[in-house]
């Protein structure tokens, strides 16, 4: 039987490219009619691997990620909820309870559901105040109609078999008029110029762009009430109403599927040809010696330097992760350390491995290590790419 669009439901969905290194052997597929970009088949029931850090597809059983969306959400929810109100709230794919904790704090009168299905994580909310936990997946807990003001679901969407399933049966639990606020990661990020990791991981089902999910969440009976904000490539935070009224999307959208088509094929060539710039990335870092060099960041983008550019982490002095610290004690050989570790070893150099938290951690960098030259991973790519071109 063929896979329907699950959006339009149409029987449209073509192949657009093939990630590197699914262990799934999922491929992805835009939608020629209303351009949601999928990935097939849907198996979203996987068995649980061990932990894996790395720059292709199979990346993904380290989850550290969604606590940093926190703060976004709560400014979400502050100007659409009343906080000091007897608020109930469902959040689902509580993960290890950031937004449960954040959240209890500021509102002293709301109460909490959390869903969350790995059993590992969801530890870490056990024993919340005012909070139920259920230790499920969303698609098999038992929740009432109308239960609740507020549905959060933080980076859950896009692992899901059947995501308008889920956003019908938010509506259905929550309250006329009743918020929800989602987030998911935004396909406009494959526009980006310094892209290195595979994007479409095995986890994700589904690579929404703004206009696929608000039109996914009115198909569910929403309506937006503040759309994804335009500057942010990297996350799609949206809130909606519950309105009376399902959209189907009967509607073809041709500059959707365009856009997708354009966007993919973009990846595809800017991740080829960076890719191929990381052995003159590796080349400047060792041509640092003698001196001191430590390098902060040891997970995508750290894998792909050592498995795409050659790069050799024995002649690191220090390798810093502060998260992946807590799940692994070596990454590719090289033992893993705290950022603390920098006041001892006190480099020459430090190269910064982050993309979305460079900034972050360079201010912290710069009081534990005053003496060290710094290096973005930006700009070490920067000229890898010049001095390929030459
Ligand atoms: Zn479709």
């Amino acid at each position: 039987m063929a896979n329907l669009c699950e959006l339009c439901f149409r029987d449209a969905l073509e192949l657009a490219y093939q990630p590197e290194s699914s262990t799934r052997g999922l491929t992805v597929h835009v939608c020629q009619h209303c351009g949601l970009v999928q990935s097939l088949p849907r198996i979203d029931r996987a068995t649980r691997a061990p932990a894996a850090v790395s720059g292709g597809a199979d990346w993904g059983n380290v989850r550290y990620g969604k606590g940093f969306r926190t703060q976004a959400a709560i400014a979400a929810l502050k100007r659409h909820a009343n906080l000091e109100s007897a608020l109930k709230v469902l959040d689902v794919g509580s993960n290890r309870g950031s937004f449960a904790r954040t959240f209890l704090d500021l509102a002293p009168n709301a109460e909490l559901t959390a869903v969350e299905p790995d059993e590992r994580v969801a530890a870490y909310s056990a024993g919340l105040e005012r909070t139920r936990l259920i230790e499920s997946r969303i698609e098999d807990a038992v929740l009432g109609n109308e239960a609740y003001d507020v549905v959060h679901s933080c980076h859950t969407a896009e692992h899901l078999g059947d995501p308008l399933m889920v956003f019908a049966d938010h509506w259905r639990v929550l309250k006329p008029g009743g918020i929800l606020l989602v987030d998911v990661p935004n396909i406009a990020l494959l526009d980006s110029d310094d892209i290195l990791e595979e994007w479409f991981i095995d986890k994700h089902l589904y690579h929404f762009s703004a206009r696929t999910l608000m039109r996914m969440v009115a198909a569910a009976g929403f309506e937006t009430i503040c759309p994804p904000d335009a500057t942010d490539r990297e996350n799609l935070l949206l809130v909606a109403r519950k309105s009376g009224v399902a959209h189907r999307a009967v509607e073809g959208d041709q500059r959707e599927v365009d856009e997708a088509e354009r966007l993919i094929a973009t990846y595809v060539s800017t991740r080829a040809r960076n890719l191929m710039a990381l052995t003159a990335a590796a080349a400047e870092i060792s041509s640092y010696a003698p001196r001191k060099v430590a390098m902060w960041g040891a997970g995508r983008l750290f894998d792909s330097l050592v498995t795409h550019g050659g790069f050799q982490p024995a002649g690191l002095s220090l390798l810093i992760d502060k998260h992946l610290k807590a799940h692994m004690t070596t990454r590719h050989g090289a033992p893993l350390a705290g950022p603390e570790a920098l006041r001892d070893t006190s480099p020459d150099v430090l190269v910064v491995m982050s993309r979305g938290f460079s900034s972050e951690i360079v201010s912290e960098a710069k009081t534990l290590a005053p003496h060290a030259e710094i290096i973005l991973y930006g700009d070490l790519l920067k000229r890898a790419r010049k001095a390929q071109a030459a």
